[in-house]
């Protein structure tokens, strides 16, 4: 009878790893980072609840030691209009060729970009939440349930602009509209 390796969804990866040493052994590793080891990622995030799933790659790119890796995530932000709650999918991926100095730069082709390799172990943790972090959409809204909000808005500029064109001061309306929307 076959023996099946236990499945452990929960597990979560090492945050560090002797990256060189890993090129060596070829390593692939699959798994998940709690988002709340991420404390950068986590000040643009509504709630930290959550696992981003990566796949890590060492190993050797036309002689080069490398390290790439694929990650994903689904994140609570902020809405920017309606300021509620809005889940986002990110995902992205990253290819890095290692090197021990700086000398060691000229020496790579354009394509590849460098990662320094400093102290005996590097941080993979690191790695996957600066990816995070640049995959973050520049701008974050819902694209159908800001409705209601959208609709007293449009009310409050049609309201201002038709108290505009009755008010003696012409710019007062849209000077109060402006401080409302900015409240
Ligand atoms: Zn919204």
């Amino acid at each position: 009878m076959q023996t099946q390796e236990p499945v452990i969804l929960s597990a979560e990866l090492p945050e560090t790893a002797n990256f060189m040493r890993q090129v060596e052994l070829n390593r692939t590793i699959e798994g998940v980072y709690s988002l709340a080891k991420l404390a950068r990622l986590s000040e643009a995030l509504v709630s930290n609840d959550g696992y981003v799933t990566t796949k890590i790659e060492f190993g050797r790119s036309v002689g080069f030691a490398c390290v790439s890796a694929k990650v994903s995530a689904t994140l609570l932000v902020k809405c920017q209009r309606c300021l509620k709650p809005l889940e986002t999918e990110v995902a992205g991926n990253f290819k890095f060729a290692l090197v021990h100095s700086e000398d060691e730069f000229e020496l790579l082709p354009e394509e590849f970009e460098p990662f320094l390799l400093e102290g005996e172990q590097q941080s993979i943790i690191d790695l996957i939440e600066d990816e995070l972090i640049l995959c973050l959409p520049m701008v974050m809204t819902h694209e159908n349930d800001c409705s209601d909000y959208m609709a007293k808005q449009n009310k409050k500029v049609k309201a201002a602009i038709e108290a505009e064109k009755e008010s003696s001061h012409p710019f007062a309306a849209l000077k109060s509209l402006k401080n409302d929307l900015s409240n």
